[in-house]
């Protein structure tokens, strides 16, 4: 099946009557707890272009959350799964094997920071990924304590939760948390109480001090951090930060984890974001763009430290399954072969001058970041740093209506994030941006 057409098409309202009828259905039958950004539903899916039962096409500036970086439908993903499923869908990697399973290990130890031995386990998820990481630094330091960041985001299991920062919607309610989660302060120039350009090395005191003082460093397990962080609004901490913790950890037999698992693959111009200011991570995570749009996860890391679990220790019943492993074969292949991670730099260079000339002192726009094709705008009242949330659902409700695809995160929920796929052509992304800049222009 040849992709959709590349040209954004509104055709109804969004959501059209068809999707509001399968809404209907879905209110009836699917829990109140499951979220969702825009209700539409979707018929088929490629390049940048989201349709919908409607015949809508709405340009994907998402991509599922950072994982459709190659496309939804990319033919060499398609080629690769159907292949595979041909062949066999499941064994569980734990009764007997496959080589998929390790050739995308040794692709991950491969491709991943440092060229120390590395070893690699494959899970499903993200949050399981950080999860097993977090077993592994326990296991292998035989300590229990694990430090966070502000403004982190690790997923909706017990432990990832826990680790997680924001408390509506993740946490409310869901209470008694995991134990041994200690959250410091992430370097976030825009809040910074202080001098922003002291951010980093204050934020590095804190986090000793904390340690050494509060926890100790021979109860520390690891420190996990995002290297930019995703749902906490696209935080991109200033030069020197990242490093600062990787030494840190170092000095006191530490395991520094860098969850990569939303800015991996190219996303952020570097094939990961750590490779920006050549840190190197003991355990990285990774998932999302990793599959083209399956279900598989991975630690990666120092041989020394994975070897610590005893055989059994880790795994899952559909921990790296085939089909999964097949699409990241083919995912990894493409990025590589079509040089996405430039193209995210591409993406960068068409995107971020436009957005930085939203930026002023009257603007709703307090502040453009990010790298690559991971870029967000801040929201404020204008003049302030007051964060302005209903700003940013009135501009993405407006892209919404328009056909433009874009989701609202941060702490304060008045971050607008562009995770467009990084195939998108440079026409739809010029579109998406004009309908945002007028959405914008509309709350001015
Ligand atoms: N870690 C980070 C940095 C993420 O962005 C996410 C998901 O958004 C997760 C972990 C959790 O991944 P999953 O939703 O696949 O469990």
């Amino acid at each position: 099946m040849s992709q959709p057409e590349q040209r954004r098409i509104v055709n109804t309202p969004i959501p059209g009557p068809r999707s509001r009828k399968l809404q209907k259905q879905r209110t009836a039958e699917l829990a109140t707890g499951l979220g969702m950004a825009l209700p539409v539903f979707i018929e088929r899916a490629g390049g940048g272009i989201l349709v919908d039962v409607d015949g809508n096409h709405i340009i994907d500036m998402a991509s599922g959350i950072a994982v459709t970086s190659v496309g939804a439908s990319h033919p060499a993903v398609v080629h690769s799964v159907t292949e595979q499923v041909q062949r066999f869908t499941h064994t569980c990697f734990l009764v007997t094997e496959y080589d998929g399973f390790v050739d995308v290990a040794a692709a991950l130890n491969r491709l991943t920071p440092g060229d120390h031995e590395k070893k690699t386990a494959l899970f499903t998820t993200g949050a399981e990924a950080v999860e097993n990481a977090v077993k592994i630094a326990r296991g292998a330091t035989g300590r229990p304590a694990v430090i966070t960041l502000d403004h982190g985001y690790h997923g909706r299991t017990l432990l990832t939760m826990s680790m997680t920062a924001k408390n509506v919607p993740y946490k409310q309610g869901f209470g008694p948390f995991a134990p041994e989660i200690y959250r410091v302060p992430a370097a976030y120039p825009f809040r910074w109480p202080g001098d922003p350009q002291e951010c980093a090395q204050q934020a590095l005191h804190r986090l000793r001090e904390c340690v050494l003082t509060q926890i100790g460093a021979s109860n520390v397990a690891a420190i996990v951090a995002e290297p930019i962080q995703g749902e906490g609004g696209f935080i991109v901490p200033p030069p020197g930060f990242l490093r600062g913790v990787q030494e840190f950890a170092n000095e006191h037999g530490i395991v520094f984890i860098a969850d990569e698992i939303q800015t991996g693959f190219g996303r952020t111009g570097a094939m990961f974001a750590c490779d920006h200011e050549e840190v190197v991570p003991d355990l990285i995570t990774t998932a999302k763009a990793l599959a083209g749009g399956m279900p598989l996860s991975a630690v990666t890391g120092r041989a020394e430290l994975m070897d610590a679990v005893p055989p059994g220790g880790l795994g899952g019943t559909y921990a790296g399954n085939p089909v999964a492993c097949a699409a990241a074969l083919a995912t990894i292949e493409t990025i590589e072969r079509e040089d996405l991670v430039r193209r995210a730099r591409t993406i960068e260079d068409l995107a971020k001058p436009r957005l930085e000339r939203l930026v002023s002192r009257q603007s709703v726009v307090g502040e453009v970041r990010g790298r690559g094709a991971m870029l967000a705008l801040e929201f404020v009242h204008p003049g302030s740093t007051a964060p302005a949330p209903e700003i940013a659902q009135a501009v993405a409700a407006r892209c919404h209506a328009e056909g433009v695809l874009v989701l609202v995160c941060g702490t304060f929920g008045n971050v607008i994030r562009l995770l467009p796929p990084l195939v998108i052509g440079d026409d739809l992304l010029d579109d998406a941006l004009t309908v945002l800049e007028q959405a914008i222009r509309e709350q001015s």
